[in-house]
């Protein structure tokens, strides 16, 4: 996987103008603005890894960095029933992001259409500025590009194509959900309205868009 800063970033810039026309993750037909998000089911997770691989593969992450982590926690209960839980770190796509505030250039942004949170390349000076200012410790520098990095809900691959993010895609036990907040009939906001989900971090006023439905008790390895 040795994609050159070059061929990345021309990569970045075709793909975004396909991005535009997605018809799964941008405006709709009619113009309406989305608002994605993702809900992590820590109860239907099983600590396969599908996730972080295909997020390496698709958005060609590097090995030494990457923008989705799977934590496994466990054994408990190890001398009678063990079991283990699953969580994820990545963006938490925040509405109020402080990665955003303090990029001196624009680098760091978030998309009209969809209300992911991104990064130009093109514009990122690598001061690292938003790195330090992100609580959730989910950026880092592209070792090929150079400029920050993150996880952008394949806004720039997978969505590109009309498909849903490639964690998504590959998640065996459908633990992963994706959709608009500002869609009501959606599959995600369904979830919100009838299951209980925690976000990280709510008292630091980010309003992230990360979700998960904790478990008390997770699966075996
Ligand atoms: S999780 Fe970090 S990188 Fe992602 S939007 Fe929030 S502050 Fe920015
Ligand atoms: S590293 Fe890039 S994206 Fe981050 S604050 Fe600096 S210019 Fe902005
Ligand atoms: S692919 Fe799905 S089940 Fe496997 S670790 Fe990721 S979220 Fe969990």
């Amino acid at each position: 996987m040795s994609l050159s800063r070059r061929q990345f970033l021309g990569c970045s810039a075709a793909c975004a103008v396909t991005a535009a026309i997605s018809t799964d993750a941008s405006s709709d037909a009619d113009g309406k603005v989305k608002n994605l998000a993702m809900i992590h089911d820590e109860t239907k997770c099983i600590g396969c890894r599908a996730c972080e691989h295909a997020c390496r593969e698709v958005n060609h992450v590097p090995e030494g960095v990457s923008r989705l982590k799977l934590n496994i926690d466990g054994p408990f209960n190890a001398d009678e029933d063990p079991y283990y839980r699953f969580s994820r770190d990545s963006c938490q796509h925040c509405q109020d992001a402080p990665c955003i505030s303090v990029c001196p250039t624009g680098a760091a942004f978030r998309d009209k259409e969809t209300g992911i949170v991104d990064v130009d390349p093109f514009k990122c000076v690598g001061c690292q500025y938003c790195i330090a200012a992100c609580p959730y410790r989910v950026r880092f520098i592209h070792p090929v590009t150079k400029a920050a990095d993150k996880c952008d809900f394949c806004r720039k691959t997978n969505l590109a194509e009309g498909r849903l993010p490639a964690c998504v895609e590959a998640c065996p036990t459908k633990a992963l959900t994706f959709g608009d907040l500002n869609d009501p009939d959606s599959e995600l906001a369904a979830i919100l309205r009838h299951q209980r989900t925690e976000r990280a971090k709510l008292d630091l006023g980010t309003n992230p868009k990360l979700f998960r439905i904790p478990s008390q008790k997770a699966g075996v390895l």
